[in-house]
């Protein structure tokens, strides 16, 4: 295997030579996460000004090769956990935290999402990872009302897991703007209650600043309105910014908030009693 040192700041899922598996020093896993990339052909059906795949593509991921998935899985965990990964390539002591699907593009997207949660499983439970390690999904949510994601999500239940989220805006305006979907409300609502009555949840919101201005008081009010009823659901709230650059063309001029700049978010959106964490 090529060696590399893995940092915060590079992602690449290429690096490794491995189709869908790859790893990270991810700071919010606090960690090594192994990511599963099921889109593999960089197709997402959402389109983030902000996101770092480059070559993003509006689409659903290519079928997936179940076998040559599970022969990566049980490659890098034996790297990791039976060999000397985690000292040759990481930039400091790590952990190992999470197998998180997570790639480029969304992963719920993908027709056999169960047949893969089932041989994740089978790894955890090979290598004896349940009790060390979490299964994360991270998702935008727009196919939480599907239900193989939703069989997908209560397998998920027999390990340690967690759903993280994506709200970045509650306003269909904004949303079209900063995702390029068209959000319905009613939709959003529906796929957050689905995905927090089946998975501890953590909403993760993604701010930017646009042509040099922060997210408004508007944007704060209409997050916290939104969340109210759910507060109490949530595992978590993540507030963070671009670490690493945008991929995508925008006319917008789009930068990272520093971490006071999230903080000063995170003291208005406290209201809502839900832990919030700032990355
Ligand atoms: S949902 Fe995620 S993968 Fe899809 S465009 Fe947005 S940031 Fe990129």
């Amino acid at each position: 295997m090529k060696k590399e040192i893995l940092t915060i700041f590079n992602h690449d899922r290429n690096i490794f030579n491995s189709k869908y598996i790859y790893p990270v020093v991810s700071r919010r896993s606090m960690g090594l996460s192994l990511g599963i990339n099921l889109n593999t052909n960089n197709a997402c059906n959402w389109q983030c000004i902000y996101c770092q795949v480059s070559d993003l593509t509006r689409g659903k991921p290519e079928k997936i090769d179940l076998k040559l998935l599970k022969s990566e899985l049980d490659k890098w965990l034996e790297e990791i956990i039976n060999g000397s990964f985690l000292n040759e390539c990481a930039s400091h002591k790590v952990d190992f935290k999470d197998i998180a699907f997570s790639g480029n593009g969304e992963p719920t997207a993908t027709a056999e999402f169960e047949a893969i949660v089932k041989i994740v499983l089978e790894k955890i439970d090979k290598f004896q990872l349940s009790k060390t390690i979490k299964l994360r999904l991270i998702t935008n949510g727009s196919y939480l009302n599907k239900k193989n994601i939703q069989h997908g999500l209560e397998l998920m239940k027999s390990v340690d897991h967690e759903v993280w989220f994506k709200i970045d805006h509650v306003n269909p305006k904004e949303a079209k703007k900063i995702n390029r979907i068209n959000l319905s409300i009613a939709s959003l609502k529906k796929n957050l209650i689905n995905s927090f009555s089946i998975s501890p949840t953590i909403v993760q919101t993604c701010l930017l600043k646009i042509n040099r201005e922060l997210p408004s008081n508007n944007f704060v009010n209409e997050y916290i309105k939104f969340l109210e009823p759910y507060a109490s659901n949530l595992r978590a709230i993540h507030l963070y910014s671009m670490v690493r650059p945008s991929q995508q063309k925008t006319d917008l001029q789009i930068e990272a908030l520093d971490k006071s700049e999230l903080q000063i978010i995170a003291d208005k959106i406290n209201v809502l009693k839900t832990k919030i964490e700032c990355y």
